[in-house]
């Protein structure tokens, strides 16, 4: 019976080290990561009537901001998320949206052109879910690859229609995704806020791992409080979802950049500066 149950340890101990395996950082035989740098850009900003939409508990109006991130890896340039749409910057009074107002002060396309980039030459766009203050650019990319949750791919959403059009080639990951196999660019599942949402954790050389949460979490108050707005898609799996975050974050060693935070816009580097 002791050797048996050893044996049982021992596939236990291989099964959950295979489900961890994405998490943890690479090991001396691993192939060494070709990630460079990270930039981070501004992609808008939106003005909510009430902060409780997103931020449970909160009281009056409230802003987020939107946030994109360029990657240079060896293999290609990865924007995750692509914001509102550039073309809001001509409309005076913003646009509306179902919970407040969408501006944008500077275009993504005027950042890109900044660091001598051309939409075309961005090889991946990685985006967290299909709401539209992150596909807001996405038209931008014709010859990306999408980098997409297969349950984000697939998903009719039940107002307006899915950002994603036939013919667009993509990768569509079941679960978390090691976009260039040596775990420096790495999707992870954090379903629930949408269908098919997903974080983004990258790696790297200098400043270490970063976990990028698109929707997964919209406020420091919401990642404190353990909270998540009664808007989500699936409210017990956007729960479930912080805790497979803040298991990610300890075994990566990761900081957590919340992307719709205002309180942390100080505390980045914004392009043409960066992280490496
Ligand atoms: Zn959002």
């Amino acid at each position: 019976m002791k050797k048996r149950s050893f044996a049982y340890a021992a596939t236990w101990a291989f099964i959950a080290s295979a489900f961890m395996s994405l998490a943890q950082p690479a090991s001396a035989q691993q192939t060494k990561p070709g990630i460079e740098r990270m930039y981070v850009l501004y992609c808008g900003d939106i003005a909510l009537n009430d902060a409780s939409s997103f931020t449970p508990g909160a009281s009056g109006p409230g802003a987020l901001t939107v946030t994109c991130y360029l990657i240079k890896h060896a293999r290609g340039w990865v924007l995750f998320d692509t914001g509102v749409g550039d073309h809001i910057i001509d409309m005076p009074n913003g646009q509306k949206s179902r919970a407040g107002v969408w501006s944008v002060k500077k275009t993504l396309q005027s950042q890109l052109a900044e660091l001598g980039l051309k939409p075309s030459e961005i090889n991946y766009v990685a985006l967290s879910h299909s709401h539209g203050d992150h596909v807001g650019n996405l038209n931008l990319f014709p010859q990306s690859t999408l980098v997409v949750q297969k349950a984000e791919y697939e998903w009719k959403p039940p107002l307006g229609v899915s950002p994603f059009k036939p013919g667009m080639k993509a990768i569509t990951p079941d679960g978390d995704h090691d976009l260039f196999n040596d775990r420096s660019v790495v999707m992870i599942a954090t379903h629930g806020h949408s269908p098919g949402h997903q974080n983004l954790l990258v790696r790297l050389p200098k400043t270490g791992a970063v976990m990028l949460t698109g929707d997964s979490v919209h406020t420091k108050a919401n990642w404190d409080g353990g909270r998540v707005p009664k808007r989500n898609f699936n409210v017990p799996q956007s729960l479930a979802a912080l805790e497979r975050m803040r298991a990610v974050l300890k075994e990566a060693k990761a900081q957590l950049w919340i992307g719709h935070e205002t309180s942390e816009v100080p505390l980045r580097k914004y392009a043409p500066a960066y992280y490496d």
